[in-house]
């Protein structure tokens, strides 16, 4: 294995900023360059776990092409456990391509276009939940095989198309302008073992890996997958403590049915219930455990089962 580390700048402390670069290559032959990042956003540290575990379970191993991973994206983020880069207060995924005289994240955002997003010739990029949130759900943008190869159960096509609903500047945005085919992977986060969600994240890259043929070895059966086009995020109005009464990820949530109830820490009393605002729909983003919330924070996210594609 081959670690490349690309400085970007000295920090007011002294300390350097640099992203580092695994390159594993392949000895059976040319094939494609297989990108996998993660830690885009600092707080989603579960991606960063699978691309440590991938390496270790490739290293030494023959496959075609090469991987290039980009275990931590946003190392300023990562180090606080922040979504944003605490230095500038910006979100990584919405600068790309970055600008080389701007903020902070700008230049990062430029280094890993340049030295990364336009290297690879498919793309898997790892997000999780954050400190207190669990996801899981993988976007179907321009390569639909290989989003239903990671096997993940609930598959989100955005209804307006890839460029339609895609917040602007983020990874995918380059890659997609390059026909690069892309898989974003939301999976993990929380308070709860991530170790589950990291198996599983191997095994879904290994089997994107099988479906390239850049491993050896017969992809999986995958599950019985439903395709949402529209996702809604439902967000407390009130701050407190939010206890999750709705079934897990993955399980259907019926129209109106209660989410969660924010409680105050302080009196008890109950602040708010939170309902699910759509019909028949699928849980993709939860509280699993009884977390500290604000006004507005994410509560929960709900594919709209009703005008899905269906199984
Ligand atoms: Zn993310």
């Amino acid at each position: 294995m081959n670690v490349r580390r690309i400085s970007l700048t000295t920090l007011a402390n002294g300390g350097e900023l640099a992203v580092y670069l695994h390159e594993l290559g392949g000895t059976h032959g040319d094939g494609p360059t297989v990108g996998i990042c993660a830690a885009i956003h600092g707080d989603e540290p579960t991606g960063t776990r699978i691309v440590l575990q991938l390496a270790r379970r490739l290293a030494n191993r023959a496959f075609r092409g090469r991987l290039l991973l980009l275990p931590v994206a946003n190392p300023l983020g990562f180090e606080a456990m922040k979504r944003s880069t605490p230095l500038d207060a910006l979100n990584l995924n919405r600068v790309f391509p970055g600008n080389r005289e701007g903020w902070l994240t700008e230049q990062l955002a430029t280094v890993i276009t340049e030295a990364f997003l336009t290297k690879v010739d498919i793309l898997i990029d790892l997000h999780s939940g954050g400190a207190c949130q669990t996801v899981d759900y993988v976007y179907i943008l321009n390569a639909e095989n290989l989003s239903r190869s990671f096997g993940s159960r609930v598959l989100y096509r955005p209804h307006q198309g890839l460029s339609g609903t895609m917040f602007r500047g983020t990874a995918t945005t380059i890659t997609a302008e390059r026909g690069t085919p892309t898989v974003v992977v939301e999976l993990g986060g929380g308070q709860v073992d991530q170790r589950p969600y990291v198996a599983r994240g191997v095994e879904g890259i290994m089997n994107i890996l099988r479906a390239l043929n850049v491993v050896e070895g017969v992809p999986l059966e995958i599950p019985e997958q439903v395709v949402i086009n529209e996702i809604v995020t439902v967000r407390p109005h009130m701050g407190g403590l939010l206890e999750t009464a709705a079934p897990s990820l993955g399980q259907e949530v019926a129209g109106g049915e209660i989410l969660g109830r924010v409680l105050s820490p302080y009196t008890f009393e109950e602040l708010e219930v939170v309902r699910n605002p759509l019909g028949r729909g699928i849980m993709i983003l939860s509280h699993l455990t009884t977390d500290v919330v604000g006004p507005g924070d994410y509560g929960y996210m709900i594919g709209n089962l009703e005008s899905g594609e269906g199984r």
